[in-house]
């Protein structure tokens, strides 16, 4: 049986992982799986339940009565937590506060890079997150890590109307012991910080291609 690929793509916040990811699912015909959704529906949920986040044992206490149900609507991952759809809670400012804290858990992590690896059991991914080609898939030859000049991730935020201190989360997702945020053995770089969309897809492409990514077979 032919197993199922998976390509990681690292970065900080806001340096156009989600943006990557998608087009990437659409050009290769591969599962769109965001990682980052998953730490922030946990996040929302603990939130919800007025779990004090500052408190890991709080948190693996709550984590462990928690119901996770991981999917795929089209292309795109889909989470659901005790039922529940978090939809655009997941990008508010509640949860951006508090997420990098979660997930320097390190059972939230445990938990959330089993369900994560569980994709590659049924379908072919391109996932996105900090800690994918050091952690979830580190034998993948498909590596990118994609970064951008820090005020223009900041601007990315401000200018969809979010308020998220990306450098604070940068920060923290870096400096925590458990799967920090760094270039995973084997990545290539890029940035995004020049880039259009179109042109960084492009060249994401070419570092697949020299990567042994078969982009005719995938077409
Ligand atoms: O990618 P996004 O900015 O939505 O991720 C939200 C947060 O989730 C990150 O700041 C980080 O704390 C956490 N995260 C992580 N590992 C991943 C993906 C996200 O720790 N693979």
């Amino acid at each position: 049986m032919k197993s199922h690929i998976a390509i990681a793509i690292d970065g900080p916040a806001a340096s156009g992982k989600s943006t990557l990811a998608g087009r990437l699912s659409e050009r290769l015909n591969l599962t769109m799986v965001n990682s980052g959704e998953m730490y922030r529906a946990v996040t929302w949920r603990l939130l919800d339940l007025r779990v004090d986040v500052s408190d890991a044992s709080a948190v693996v206490e709550a984590l462990g009565a928690m119901d996770l149900e991981c999917g795929v609507e089209g292309r795109m991952s889909t989470i659901k937590v005790d039922g529940l759809h978090p939809g655009t809670e997941l990008r508010s400012e509640a949860v951006n506060r508090s997420v990098s804290t979660v997930s320097a858990v390190p059972e939230v992590r445990r938990r959330l890079v089993e369900l994560q690896r569980e994709y590659l059991d049924f379908t072919d991914v391109v996932m996105e997150g900090r800690d994918i080609g050091s952690v979830v898939f580190p034998d993948t030859p498909f590596k990118i890590y994609i970064d951008a000049d820090a005020d223009v991730r900041a601007k990315r935020r401000t200018d969809v109307g979010e308020v998220d201190s990306v450098l604070d989360r940068d920060r923290e997702d870096s400096s925590r012991k458990t799967a920090p945020l760094m270039v995973p053995d084997g990545a290539a770089r890029l940035d995004t910080s020049k880039h259009t969309i179109e042109s960084g897809v492009l060249a994401a492409l070419e570092i697949l291609r020299g990567q042994g990514l078969d982009l005719e077979e995938r077409s």
